[in-house]
């Protein structure tokens, strides 16, 4: 390929352009030899001289070149110096040439890494070889001008979330890693704000990932209007954005930053006609107050968008040394139930029910305890929410179920007919269920009828058709199924009624002010009267004194529990409390 089929190739048909070159030589008999020589290629080409560095650079800004040609010996600058200055400030589009008198290949490699694209001696130059040379140096600047643009293309491809536009993960990252050493180095503040959409999964799940992809799409949009320039905005993956800000005005900045973020992504987004509500969890860590490390910063910030969710979401929630030590206090507990899993460490303490018309034990519900190496028994309050988001109460819960039905088959629980076992919202939903129950009843040679289960109400609500499938399955079973803490939750009584239960255990908050509040009394009243009439077994739970005891059973409650009869206790204890 000759030099100028390749320019016509480069330039796709318009190298009719004439070519611009910049000449500099201090050297007037040198610069007339070199124009000269470049004419007589009968090129189109305009040319402008230029006799000093000073000069040169002042063209160089002004005018729009496709090459320099730079004698390397100026009067006012070393050409390395004035070779440096151009691609500083060039906008990638012109090639330079360094012109020289000396053969000398140490210096014409520092030339071509200080970037020239070629260096000529000049008492080599020819007309064809100075034309061949500043074609050839124009098309590999333009190579290697492509291969910049499509390396800077690829980083925005790897640093860029496709859907929302914003920087991704892998920006936030090296962000975050190099933002965190330089607060710390410059002694100034920053605080990362983790960003998690409540309830996002709804919208995914009800109105499919187009629905949920636009919702992003204008979170994002409300994200980049609300932050400042100079703050780092990312979407971390899925529904989790993050903001680094660097906090100049101090933490009150970060206060109405956290609160202009709640309040902008609290409006509704209008998506295809749907209305979605939307709202967001936050959490904040600052640097250098919660850490001078990256990680660390994140895991705190981590743990207060956590927090932040639990607390009820549409909050921010800021990291704290409290919250640190509640953290700390989770992850032991966690590593404790572990191992109390695999050494056992668990105990059922059974409380007995009472027939309100006779006075019999007709039931012992079983409550779980854990006897703690170090602090001592603990009711299931200190540790089973933690069981629950962990998993651990799939094995926990169990245990609970085997031991409520090995200790009534072996006459642990003496006379009582029936043991109750609590099933965690998690158990309920775990698969198989039905089948773990019905090879514990085989294995216990229980008749079904001596167990009953209980399941908390919000439970229900939350996954009704997974709820009912289950239901069913135990009620096939033969074991009766009641409801735990009846009337805390939300259920409507048309989902009452098309699930298969036997009885609702009235939470005993109802039983707070009674006896002494009237309207307290006619809403218990109502309670038990409603659920009898839809056929239901009622159980008021949380029975503390002989006149709460009294009301319940003048209202029609069939059974009764609470510490009036019994607390819970270990069966060793019951079997002489039942003699009593
Ligand atoms: P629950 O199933 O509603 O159990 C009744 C709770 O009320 C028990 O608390 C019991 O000790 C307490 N209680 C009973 N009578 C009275 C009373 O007269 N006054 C007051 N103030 N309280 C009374 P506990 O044992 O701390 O259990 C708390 C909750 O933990 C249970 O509420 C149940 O939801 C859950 N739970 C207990 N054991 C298990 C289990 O083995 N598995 C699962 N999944 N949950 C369990
Ligand atoms: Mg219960
Ligand atoms: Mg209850």
């Amino acid at each position: 390929m000759t030099a100028t089929a390749a320019e016509d190739e480069m330039d796709d048909g318009r190298a009719v352009q004439p070519l611009r070159l910049l000449l500099v030589d201090d050297d007037a008999v040198d610069r007339l030899a070199v124009s000269r020589a470049l004419r007589q290629a009968k090129l189109p080409l305009s040319i402008a001289e230029s006799r000093t560095a000073e000069e040169a650079l002042a063209a160089f800004a002004e005018g729009a070149f496709d090459a320099v040609l730079l004698d390397y010996r100026l009067p006012d600058m070393d050409g390395l110096e004035v070779l440096r200055r151009m691609n500083g400030r060039a906008h990638g589009s012109t090639a330079i040439l360094m012109l020289t008198g000396m053969d000398d290949d140490d210096l014409a490699t520092r030339c071509i890494e200080a970037g020239a694209q070629d260096f000529l001696l000049k008492q080599d130059l020819t007309p064809r070889h100075l034309i061949r040379a500043v074609t050839h140096a124009r098309m590999r600047h333009r190579i290697e001008m492509a291969l910049l643009e499509s390396h800077e293309r690829l980083r925005e491809l790897a640093e860029q979330d496709p859907l929302t536009g914003l920087a991704n993960r892998y920006y936030f990252d090296q962000t975050l890693r190099a933002a965190v050493p330089r607060a710390m180095r410059y002694g100034f503040k920053l605080s990362l704000l983790l960003l998690d959409l409540d309830n996002f999964k709804f919208i995914n799940d009800g109105h499919g990932h187009d629905v949920g992809d636009r919702m992003l799409r204008v979170v994002a949009d409300r994200l980049t209007a609300i932050t400042r320039e100079g703050d780092i905005l990312c979407r971390l993956g899925g529904d989790e954005f993050a903001i680094i800000a660097f906090q100049h005005e101090g933490v009150e900045s970060v206060h109405a930053l956290a609160q202009r973020l709640l309040d902008d992504l609290a409006a509704p987004v209008v998506v295809e006609g749907l209305t979605l509500p939307t709202s967001v969890s936050i959490g904040i860590a600052l640097c250098p107050d919660n850490s001078d490390n990256a990680d660390e910063l994140f895991k705190c910030a981590d743990l207060a968008m956590y927090r932040a969710k639990r607390d009820g979401r549409n909050q921010a929630h800021y990291f704290s040394d409290d919250l640190q030590t509640q953290v700390m206090r989770r992850v032991q507990t966690e590593h404790d139930l572990r191992a109390a899993i695999e050494t056992g460490g668990f105990e059922l303490f059974y409380q007995p029910q009472v027939d309100a018309a006779t006075g019999a034990v007709c039931a012992a519900e079983a409550l779980i305890r854990w006897r703690h190496p170090e602090r001592g028994l603990l009711g299931p309050g200190a540790f089973l929410d933690i069981a629950e988001d962990t998993g651990l109460i799939g094995p926990i819960g169990d245990w609970v179920l085997a031991t409520a039905c090995a200790d009534i088959a072996a006459g642990r629980l003496g006379s009582v007919p029936r043991v109750a076992v609590n099933l965690s919202a998690q158990q309920l939903r775990a698969a198989g269920l039905v089948e773990r129950l019905a090879a514990v009843l085989a294995a216990s040679r229980l008749e079904p009828s001596q167990v009953e289960v209980e399941i908390t109400e919000s439970v229900l609500i939350s996954d009704f058709g997974v709820a009912l499938g289950v239901l069913e399955g135990i009620r096939d079973l033969g074991v009766s199924i009641a409801i735990d803490d009846f009337g805390t939750g939300y259920s409507s009584l048309a989902y009452l009624k098309r699930l298969p239960i036997d009885c609702l255990k009235v939470d005993k908050s109802f039983l707070n002010q009674v006896p002494e509040g009237e309207k307290d009394k006619r809403l218990l009243r109502a309670l038990i009267q409603m659920a009898r009439a839809m056929g239901f077994r009622v159980v008021v739970e949380g029975v503390e004194t002989r006149a709460q005891a009294e009301v319940c059973r003048d209202f029609g409650a069939d059974t009764l529990q609470g510490f009036h009869f019994a607390r819970p206790m270990p069966w060793t204890e019951l079997l002489p409390f039942l003699k009593d």
